[in-house]
C-alpha cells in the first residue's frame, strides 16, 4: 500500500516524455493511488506526454493540467518557468518548442564533430540509444563514449570534453525567463517561477511580473521552511498565485522524491484554471 499524500494537489512532476521514468499512464496512476485529486505533468520543453496523460485522468477521475517546464537562461543562471493550461494547437507556442527541440538537436551534433577531432567517432544514433523520449543532452553522449570505450565513466568524459570549458562543450539555446513567459502567455497558459529557492534571483521578479509571471513555486523539496516561509511572503506581497510540487521525477530518477509529498490545495489548483484563456 502506497503512503497517502497529505496534499489534494501536485503541480510539478517529470514522465518519460522528458527526463522521468515513469510514462504519463503510471504517473497518473500513482497520482490517484497516493489520493491527489488534481495533478500538473510538467515536463521540460515538451507536451509530449499530455495525450497520454489526459486519458489516465479522465478514466480515473483525477483533474489534470497540462503543463511545461522551460529551461531558461539569465545572465548565466538556469531559470526555469512553468507553464499551465496552453493551447495544445497553438501555432507559435509549438513552433517555439520545435525550435528548442532542433537546437538541442544540432547542439549534440556539433559536439560529436568536436568529439571527432579527438579521434572519438560517435554517431548521433548512438547517442539516441541513451536518450528515451525527447530530451537528449550530454549525458547521453557521455554514456555513448563509456558503451565505446572513450572513456571509464561518465565523469571522466565530462571531465576531459563536455564540461563547460572544456573541448568539446557547446553552449545550450535557452530563451530568456520573459520570451519563455511570454510564449506561455500568448498560449493562453499561466506562468510560474519555479523553485526560486534555488537560484535565489528574486531581485528580478518584478521584471518578469511585468513580462507577465503569475505565481511562484513555493513548495518543492529544494526548498527550506525558512524558504517556504519567505516565497509565501513574497507571492502574498506581490499577489502572487503560491504554488508547489514535488518535481517527482520517477522511482529510478530520484528515488528520494516521492509523487505527491510536496503540494497545495485544490484552492491553488482553482487559482490557475480561472486565469487561464480558453
Ligand atoms: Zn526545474
Ligand atoms: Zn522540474
Amino acid at each position: 500500500m502506497k503512503s497517502k499524500s497529505n496534499y489534494e494537489a501536485d503541480l510539478h512532476c517529470h514522465t518519460t516524455a522528458s527526463d522521468g521514468s515513469l510514462s504519463p499512464e503510471e504517473t497518473v496512476r500513482l497520482a490517484k493511488e497516493k489520493g491527489l485529486r488534481a495533478l500538473a505533468i510538467t515536463d521540460h520543453d515538451t507536451i509530449e506526454g499530455w495525450g497520454k496523460a489526459e486519458k489516465a485522468s479522465a478514466q480515473l477521475g483525477i483533474v489534470l493540467l497540462k503543463g511545461i517546464e522551460i529551461n531558461t537562461d539569465w545572465e548565466g543562471h538556469e531559470i526555469h518557468i512553468l507553464g499551465y493550461g496552453m493551447k495544445e494547437h497553438d501555432p507559435v507556442f509549438l513552433n517555439e518548442l520545435r525550435v528548442i527541440q532542433k537546437k538541442r538537436i544540432s547542439r549534440i551534433e556539433q559536439m560529436l564533430e568536436k568529439l571527432e577531432q579527438f579521434g572519438i567517432r560517435i554517431s548521433f544514433e548512438e547517442v539516441m540509444d541513451f536518450a528515451h523520449g525527447e530530451s537528449i543532452g550530454r549525458p547521453h553522449v557521455a554514456q555513448a563514449m563509456l558503451r565505446k570505450g572513450f572513456a571509464a565513466t561518465t565523469k571522466e568524459a565530462f571531465h576531459h570534453y563536455l564540461r563547460i570549458g572544456a573541448p568539446a562543450y557547446v553552449p545550450r539555446y535557452k530563451l530568456s525567463p520573459s520570451e519563455a513567459i511570454h510564449m506561455i502567455r500568448q498560449a493562453g497558459g499561466v506562468t510560474v517561477l519555479a523553485h526560486p529557492g534555488a537560484y535565489k534571483v528574486e531581485t528580478h521578479l518584478e521584471e518578469w511580473i511585468k513580462a507577465g509571471l503569475q505565481g511562484i513555486e513555493v513548495f518543492h523539496p529544494k526548498h527550506t521552511f525558512q524558504d517556504n516561509i519567505h516565497y509565501g511572503m513574497i507571492a502574498e506581497r506581490m499577489g502572487l498565485i503560491a504554488t508547489g510540487g514535488s518535481d517527482f521525477h520517477g522511482p529510478q530518477t530520484k528515488p528520494e522524491v516521492e509523487l505527491g509529498g510536496w503540494g497545495v490545495g485544490m484552492d491553488v489548483v482553482i487559482q490557475i484554471a480561472s486565469k487561464i484563456i480558453t
